[in-house]
């Protein structure tokens, strides 16, 4: 739960700069080797916001997989989500990876509207 209330707080921190108001959506960038599960993100999301001024606000996740590259072919696009190949299937060489990690609050919309 540590990572929504950061999450959370992030957010309120950028609509306070902006005037205040309600959170209406927070988007958030989270990589495949974050470890993070995106529905749970929207779950605890909701679970943190209900009751509040934000209760209703929606958590958008901006998915980012991580990439295997081979030296000589490029991308390996045979990856089935969640699995790692050790070596690159067509020359064998082995694969280093790119992209895919942390976590970012991308965008925060808010409404000065009352609820
Ligand atoms: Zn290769």
């Amino acid at each position: 739960m540590g990572v929504i209330q950061e999450i959370h707080r992030i957010s309120r921190e950028a609509a306070d700069a902006n005037g205040g108001g309600r959170l209406t959506s927070v988007t958030v960038a989270v990589g495949e080797l974050s470890a993070i599960e995106p529905a749970l993100l929207a779950f605890a999301w909701e679970a943190i916001t209900t009751g509040g001024p934000d209760a209703g606000s929606r958590l958008e996740v901006d998915w980012r997989p991580a990439r295997q590259l081979c030296e000589t072919c490029g991308e390996v696009a045979e990856r089935a989500p969640g699995t790692w190949l050790r070596l690159c299937p067509r020359c064998d060489l082995p694969l280093r990876i790119e992209g895919g990690d942390g976590l970012d609050v991308l965008h925060v919309d808010i409404t000065q509207e009352a609820p």
